[in-house]
């Protein structure tokens, strides 16, 4: 498979915002490190998982790679070209076949726009289609989609629709554009347990039949086998561990990742954890711990984890571990 997307030494500190007072006499500037040289590629058709606490840097990478947001350096390519470097033209071509899927549907929908005109409006946008075309596209989506009968849905309004039929509007406006790349930033956080599978299954029947790649980013490691290819698991802004989701699951080595699928509930009331709970706090990303920045909470850390970075190196193939410990 190709690379769709080939993300290089990408990093983004978002500025500490002061007091008057305290900028007059501030010695340094502080920076939230949200993002800390973070390199990873997204491969053509497949589903990467960017899976982390809240605050690890996950959301932010996702809208970097759309250019939501500029970084503090490093680049991404689309299909081998710079995003940084397209033309205006080339940016609005990019905003079609990128898209995005937010985690909370009805902060993401105006409470004043019709579920239809809700869906329409990228196309509105992109100034693509008449007025007729236009509707038959999204009642087509909208079947796609699930949200059925279409015609009748197509006047509701956001609140007159339940959470799960929320998220499918929010999907079907995101391919309406008929895109080829999707970040999915949480798309099941918000609903109930009931939905998330269906929302799942229906994201990986549309990959099929859309041709998508996606990146999917969790907080639920749990809930990448449904759908992944590969994951990426990010601890204060960088990436510790990545491979493919068989061999990350069968033999997790970064000591967090291990922490993160004995999280995954077992339904079996014998079962013990095997893997200690982390210790402490998840540390500030404004001053980050030295040398490994898992280390005040790592069972396994010794003298020269405070004190090295680790790399993340390929350990077997495909499978890429920043810990030189238990590598
Ligand atoms: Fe733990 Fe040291 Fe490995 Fe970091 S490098 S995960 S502190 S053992």
């Amino acid at each position: 498979m190709d690379d769709l997307i080939i993300i290089r030494d990408l990093i983004k500190y978002f500025p500490l915002q002061k007091g008057f007072l305290d900028r007059l006499f501030a010695k340094e500037k502080g920076f939230v490190r949200a993002v800390d040289n973070v390199s990873f590629t997204i491969k053509k058709g497949e589903v990467l998982g960017l899976v982390g606490e809240s605050g690890c840097g996950k959301t932010t990478t996702g809208r970097l790679i759309l250019r939501l947001l500029e970084p503090t350096s490093g680049d991404i390519l689309y299909n081998e070209k710079s995003v940084f470097s397209f033309t205006k033209k080339e940016m609005e071509k990019m905003r079609e076949k990128m898209q995005i899927v937010f985690q909370d549907p009805y902060a993401s929908l105006s409470p004043r726009m019709s579920i239809g005109k809700a869906i329409e409006h990228p196309l509105v946008i992109h100034n693509s289609h008449d007025k007729a075309e236009r509707k038959e596209i999204c009642l087509r989506i909208m079947e796609k989609v699930g949200l059925e009968p279409a015609e009748f849905l197509y006047k509701k309004y956001p609140h007159q629709l339940s959470g799960g039929q929320r998220q499918r509007v929010v999907i079907a406006r995101a391919l309406v554009t008929n895109p080829e790349f999707v970040v999915a930033d949480e798309p099941i956080a918000m609903a109930d347990v009931s939905v998330r599978a269906l929302i799942l299954e229906l994201m990986a029947q549309l990959k099929e039949e859309f041709d998508l790649t996606y990146l999917y980013i969790t907080h639920d490691l749990a809930t990448c086998k449904y759908i992944c290819d590969r994951v990426a698991i990010m601890y204060l802004g960088k990436i510790v561990e990545m491979g493919s989701l068989e061999e990350v699951f069968k033999n997790p080595i970064h000591p967090y990742t291990a922490t993160l699928l004995e999280a995954v509930p077992v339904p079996d009331p014998k079962y013990r954890r095997t893997e200690p709970i982390p210790k402490g706090e998840i540390p500030s990303p404004i001053n980050p711990p030295p040398g490994c920045s898992f280390h005040p909470r790592c069972h396994y850390a010794v003298s020269t984890c405070s004190q090295e970075e680790p790399d993340l190196k390929e350990l077997r193939q495909e499978h890429w571990v920043a810990c030189p410990i238990r590598s």
